[in-house]
């Protein structure tokens, strides 16, 4: 910088009277010194002048120095030359000149000399290359304004201050960021952590205490912080402590704000989508298999047990082929609805591929699973959807499987879910199957589900046709038990017939049966239909409830057309029963024959057969053996034996009875063997439950 002010006689007696000190003292000088007329002519010029211009001094005196000086920096060279003319008479001026090294910069500070009125009569001028100085400088001034232009560009908000406590000066951006202007809100620990969002505050600040500990160098973290209009933006904060105490506490930090919730809420989707199910928003395959191993984990460790279901929903390829696929979606767009609406708070629910559901349920008891799931299977099939103007009725089956504190692996807990679920579609669908090793709990819902049958009258006969071989006429019909549940599903003998043998309630079935049919006989009597064979079924237990019996016989009385010949009810009893207590049961009959009922013996021919029985009861119809019946089809050696059956049954005036023919050649293998009369989906299924 130049000296405010010169002393005027110091800088003439300088120049104007060189002596040897002074002439040593400017030779080896590295700066330049010049000394110039009024018009800028060189009157001197030192020798590192002209070693940096390589010119001798002969070349350059007299001459002009401004075509030395670089075009653009003229004006303002002219302009310090022409301040030297005003007190205090120096002025510095920084200009570019044409060296042996090419365009270098130069700072010269001039200095007038003024005659005894003021006059000027010449300039000195110290020069000195800047050009180094000058080149950091530039590149300063551009990294600067990178940074500027990255700052405001990229929206970064700064702030610096101390650590303990956090006490920071946040800048225009920082508070931009978070709705806020400058000066209104203060930044100090409290206010920062109010600021964070509950779910991330104890993350960050764990974090920052490490970084204020000095366990950790940087602090650098994604977190949310509450914009003032309520919202949450998503900052990445870098910060990094510029100051530290001896103990490597921090004192001192600084760091950035950085506004990234648009990224955020990109990945946020992303990740999103990986764990869950576009069409139906519900957790995928993945997602749901992830809260199902976190949740046998959590049972494992509480002891607690918990549940896993498996929902699927009922023909829905019917529902496709129907409607199409677009109407497919909707309906199982509406199924998750519904299903998210039924799930507890605490129970995961998820998509677990096509049309099949998973639900997780912790903490919860078989019973209590079995209540909610019954309840979301009611909630499913209580109304149609309706898509498109279309009303479409659905039902799930669900099949359901407690997690074991020893099973290591919840794979095998959904295994047994899955056996449970087949189950539940075996068994007629639109039903909560309990695990698939273990049928003993679907049993005992059964068993709940026939004795409240039993108790609202809701068992009720359907009836199957059974025809004459030789030309199809109907000559008799079977009546088969059915339960009735109260949401109108019905329910074949064969999935409670077992259990209620069990209970020791098939006594009931079979009373109910009969008296059902009783009723049938007497209404077609009365409209004058032609009379058929009614064949029911009597259990073993019948023989031991004589009082049954006896009921029965009042009911029937007068119902029976045998007396004259005709048609009669015919009980059917199965040769194990007759086998064991021919007697018993012949003379717990007795009553009932006398009355022109007539026995049939069921599943004869099967694995127990004999003969022995038709000696002692009065037996009028046999019921092939189903299997029998089937392989006589293909085998040489069953025809035979059907053949021999056939053979004595005609001799003993027996009719004989082949069930389950469903197709044509069986019918025609049957009538070879003179089978005499038979039933099956060929001539009729069974009427609905009247
Ligand atoms: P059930 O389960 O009662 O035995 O009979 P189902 O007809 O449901 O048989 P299954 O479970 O084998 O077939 C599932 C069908 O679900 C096959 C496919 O047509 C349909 N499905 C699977 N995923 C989708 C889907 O994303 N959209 C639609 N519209 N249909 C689907
Ligand atoms: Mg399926
Ligand atoms: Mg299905």
């Amino acid at each position: 910088m130049p000296p405010e002010e010169t002393d005027p006689s110091l800088t003439r007696g300088a120049v104007e009277a060189p002596d040897e000190d002074y002439r040593l003292l400017i030779e080896n000088q590295t700066d330049l010194v010049v000394k110039v007329d009024p018009d800028g002519r060189f009157l001197f010029v030192s020798p590192s002048y002209c070693r940096a211009f390589g010119r001798t001094k002969d070349e350059l005196l007299g001459r002009p120095f401004m075509p030395l000086v670089h075009e653009d920096d003229r004006a303002e060279t002219a302009a310090a030359v022409a301040k030297l003319y005003r007190p205090p008479h120096h002025s510095y001026v920084e200009q570019r000149a044409l060296t042996v090294r090419g365009w270098r910069w130069f700072g010269w500070s001039d200095t007038a000399v003024l005659d005894d009125e003021g006059r000027v009569t010449a300039i000195i001028g110290v020069g000195r290359d800047v050009t180094e100085r000058k080149a950091a400088e530039t590149a300063l001034a551009e990294a600067t304004r990178r940074l500027e232009l990255a700052v405001e560009g990229g929206d970064i908000g700064l702030y610096d201050g101390s650590v303990l406590p956090l006490d920071v000066t946040v800048d225009a951006r920082y508070l931009a960021m978070l709705g806020y202007d400058v000066g209104e809100i203060q930044i100090d620990l409290y206010s920062w952590r109010q600021m964070l969002h509950p779910d991330d505050r104890d993350r960050v600040q764990t974090l920052a205490e490490q970084v204020t500990n000095g366990d950790l160098d940087r602090f650098e973290a994604e977190y949310r912080m509450r914009h003032r209009d309520g919202h949450w933006v998503w900052i990445q904060d870098r910060a990094r402590i510029y100051e530290r105490d001896a103990d490597g506490k921090a004192i001192r930090v600084a760091g950035t704000h950085m506004d990234i919730s648009r990224r955020k809420v990109a990945e946020l989707k992303l990740e999103y989508l990986v764990d869950h199910d576009e069409l139906t928003g519900l957790l995928n395959r993945r997602g749901v298999w992830q809260s199902v191993q976190r949740i046998h984990a959590q049972g494992q460790r509480s002891g607690r047990s918990c549940c896993l279901a498996i929902l699927d929903l009922d023909h829905f390829k019917l529902v496709n082929d129907a409607y199409g696929h677009a109407v497919g979606d909707e309906v199982l767009k509406w199924v998750s609805a519904r299903l998210r609406q039924e799930v507890r708070q605490a129970d995961w629910l998820g998509r677990w591929g096509g049309e099949e559901f998973v639900i997780a349920l912790p903490e919860t008891s078989e019973v209590q699973a079995r209540t909610g799931l019954e309840r979301i299977r009611e909630s499913v099939s209580a109304q149609p959807v309706e898509v498109a103007g279309q009303q479409i009725r659905v039902t799930l089956s669900i099949g359901f499987a407690t997690c074991n504190s020893d099973e290591g692996d919840p794979r095998d807990v959904l295994a047994r879910a899955d056996m449970a679920l087949y189950h539940a579609k075996n068994s007629g669908r639109n039903r909560v199957c309990y695990d698939g090793n273990d049928s003993g709990v679907y049993a005992v819902s059964m068993a709940v589900l026939v004795q409240s049958a039993l108790q609202t009258a809701r068992i009720l006969p359907a009836f199957q046709p059974i025809v004459d071989l030789r030309d199809r006429r109907v000559v008799a019909e079977e009546s088969l038990a059915r339960i009735v549940a109260a949401d109108g599903r019905v329910l074949a003998a064969a999935s409670f017939i077992d259990i209620a043998e069990q209970l020791g309630l098939l006594h009931r079935i079979d009373s109910m049966l009969l008296s059902a049919t009783a009723d049938r006989l007497r209404s077609s009597k009365a409209s004058g239909a032609t009379p058929l064979f009614d064949f029911v079924h009597l259990s073993g237990d019948l023989v031991r409830h004589p009082e049954i019996l006896k009921t029965l016989a009042r009911e029937l009385d007068g119902l029976c057309y045998a007396a004259n010949g005709g048609p009669s009810v015919v009980l059917t009893l199965s040769e194990r029963q007759i086998t064991a207590e021919t007697e018993q049961v012949a003379r717990a009959l007795a009553p009932l024959l006398e009355l022109g009922c007539k026995i049939a013996v069921s599943d004869y021919g099967g694995d127990a057969s004999s003969f022995r029985f038709l000696i002692h009861l009065p037996v009028s119809f046999i019921q092939l053996d189903a299997n029998l019946v089937r392989l006589a089809r293909e085998s040489a050696r069953a025809q035979s034996i059907l053949a021999t059956i056939q053979h004595s049954a005609k001799d003993l005036g027996i009719t004989t009875i082949a069930k389950q023919i469903e197709d044509e050649a069986t019918l025609q293998r049957l009538s070879e063997l003179g089978i005499d009369w038979g039933s099956g989906y060929l001539f009729g299924r069974p009427s609905e439950p009247s």
